[in-house]
C-alpha cells in the first residue's frame, strides 16, 4: 500500500517525540508499505514565528512572512528524515519547493495549484521513505508560500490525492473526531465513521481536529481518511462516504468557533449591486466572509450583517469603511467578542425540530442568539463569546451526544 501519514505539531513537538514518530513509520516500513510522511513544525513554532516578526511590524510583509513560516516545517521534516537515515532507513526530505506543490500567489493563505508527482514516484520507486514539510508550497515565480493555518493537513491530502494513495493518516494528540472538542466537553464521544460531509461543516465550523480545505480536498477526490492519536494505537475515526448508519444520526457534533468577528452596517441603500460593490473588495483581499445577514427596513434601506475571520477584522472593517462612504451608509458597527456554536448531522436532512431544540436550549440558559444560519446538515448560533463553552455543553448534553467519561491516560 502507499500511504500518507501527517504528524502534527504536538507529535513532533521535540526529539523524543519525533523518535516516537520515526518508530511508527518503521513499523509500516516494515510491513512493506511505500510512505510519505508529511511534517508539521514543533508545537508552537509558528506561533512563535509570527510573534516574532510582529514584534518588528504589526502587518509584516506577507512574502516574507510565509519565508519565515515555511521554517518551521524545515526544521521537523529534515530532523525526522536525519533520525529515520541514522537507524538505518533510507529517508529524504523535501520542502515544499522541492517536491514541488505549486500554489497561488496569495500569500500566507496559498492554495494549492498542482502537485508535480515525478520526484515523489522516483524516491518511492528507490525505496526511500519521503518526508515532506507541510503547510508550504511555491509559486510559479518561485516564492515560497504557506497554506493557512493548520495547512498540514491539506498538504498531506493533496498528496494523497495527487499520488492516488490507499489511504491518508492524520496523527494528532486526540484519538479521532470526538462528538465535541474533548478540551471542553470532557464526555465528548469518539466517532468510529463520519461522513465527508459532516466533517466538512465540522470543520469549517470550528472543530480544528481537521483543517477544512483538507476535508474538502478529500470529499473530492475520495481520499480514505483516517484521524488518530500518535500517542497510542487506538484505531481512530475513519471519514469517508455517507451510510445508512449515519443518516439515521440525528446530531453527529457540536463545534464552537472563537475565531470570527461581526461587522453590521445600518442604512445600506437597498438597491442593486451594492452587496457586490461591499463583498467585492473583501474578497479581493482574499477574506472569507461566513454568515451574512441582510434585512430590509420600510424606509427602503436595509441593514447587513456579516461575520469574517478575527485576524481579518480590522482590515475588513476599514474596506467597509471606505466603501460605506462612497454608499452614504448611516453607521457602521463592529464586534470581535463572538462567537459561533453549531451542531451538524445528517440526520437533519429528513427530521424536524431540530433548530428549535438548539434555540430552546440556549435560551434555558439565558443566552441570547445574535445570528443564526442554516445549512441542509448544519444550524449555526453566534452567541457572546463569554457563553460558549456553556453553550456547548449545554448542547451536546441536550442531544444525547454523551460518551463514557474516558479513563486517564
Ligand atoms: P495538530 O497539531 O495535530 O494538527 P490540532 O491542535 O490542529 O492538532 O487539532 C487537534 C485538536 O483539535 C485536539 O487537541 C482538540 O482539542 C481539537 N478539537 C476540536 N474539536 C474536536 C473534535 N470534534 N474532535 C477532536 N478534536 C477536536
Ligand atoms: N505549522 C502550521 C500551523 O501551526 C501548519 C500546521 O501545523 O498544520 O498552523
Ligand atoms: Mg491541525
Amino acid at each position: 500500500m502507499l500511504i500518507v501519514q501527517k504528524y502534527g505539531g504536538t507529535s513532533v513537538a521535540n526529539l523524543e517525540r519525533i523518535r516516537n514518530v520515526a518508530e511508527r513509520v518503521i513499523n509500516y516500513k516494515k510491513q512493506g508499505h511505500d510512505l510519505v510522511v508529511v511534517v508539521s513544525a514543533m508545537a508552537g513554532e509558528t506561533d512563535r514565528l509570527i510573534n516574532l516578526a510582529k514584534q518588528i511590524t504589526p502587518e509584516p510583509s506577507p512574502r516574507e512572512l510565509d519565508m519565515l513560516l515555511a521554517t518551521g516545517e524545515q526544521v521537523t521534516s529534515s530532523l525526522l528524515a536525519i533520525l529515520l537515515k541514522s537507524v538505518g532507513y533510507d529517508a529524504i526530505a523535501l520542502l515544499g519547493f522541492q517536491v514541488p506543490i505549486l500554489t497561488t500567489d496569495l500569500f500566507t493563505k496559498a492554495r494549492i495549484k498542482e502537485i508535480k508527482t515525478e520526484r515523489l514516484r522516483k524516491e518511492l520507486a528507490l525505496g526511500r521513505i519521503v518526508v515532506v514539510a507541510g503547510f508550504q508550497g511555491v509559486t510559479e515565480d518561485g516564492d515560497i508560500t504557506t497554506l493557512g493555518r493548520g495547512g498540514s493537513d491539506t498538504t498531506a491530502v493533496a498528496l494523497a490525492s495527487a499520488l492516488k494513495a490507499d489511504l491518508c493518516e492524520i496523527y494528532t494528540d486526540v484519538d479521532g473526531v470526538y462528538t465535541a472538542d474533548p478540551r471542553i466537553v470532557p464526555r465528548a464521544r469518539k466517532l468510529r465513521k463520519i461522513s465527508y460531509e459532516e466533517m466538512l461543516e465540522l470543520a469549517s465550523s470550528g472543530a480544528k481536529v481537521l483543517e477544512m480545505r483538507s476535508v474538502e480536498l478529500a470529499m473530492i477526490y475520495k481520499v480514505p481518511l483516517v484521524v488518530r492519536s500518535s500517542f497510542n494505537y487506538s484505531e481512530g475515526t475513519l471519514i469517508t462516504e455517507e451510510d445508512e448508519e449515519m443518516e439515521k444520526v440525528l446530531v453527529s457534533g457540536v463545534t464552537y468557533n472563537r475565531n470570527e468577528a461581526r461587522i453590521s452596517i445600518y442604512g445600506v441603500p437597498d438597491r442593486p449591486g451594492v452587496a457586490a460593490k461591499i463583498f467585492g473588495p473583501i474578497g479581493e483581499a482574499g477574506i472569507i466572509v461566513d454568515m451574512i445577514i441582510q434585512t430590509a427596513r420600510p424606509d427602503g434601506k436595509a441593514d447587513l450583517t456579516f461575520t469574517v475571520p478575527r485576524p481579518d477584522f480590522k482590515q475588513a472593517l476599514e474596506i467597509v469603511k471606505r466603501v460605506g462612504e462612497e454608499l452614504g451608509i448611516e453607521r457602521l458597527e463592529g464586534d470581535d467578542r463572538i462567537a459561533k456554536v453549531s451542531i451538524v448531522g445528517a440526520g437533519m436532512r429528513t427530521h424536524s425540530g431540530v433548530a428549535t431544540k438548539m434555540f430552546e436550549t440556549l435560551a434555558k440558559h439565558g443566552i441570547n442568539i445574535m445570528m443564526i444560519s442554516t445549512s441542509e446538515i448544519k444550524i449555526s448560533c453566534v452567541i457572546e463569546e463569554k457563553y460558549t463553552e456553556l453553550a456547548v455543553r449545554a448542547l451536546h448534553e441536550a442531544f444525547n451526544l454523551e460518551g463514557e467519561v474516558k479513563e486517564e491516560k
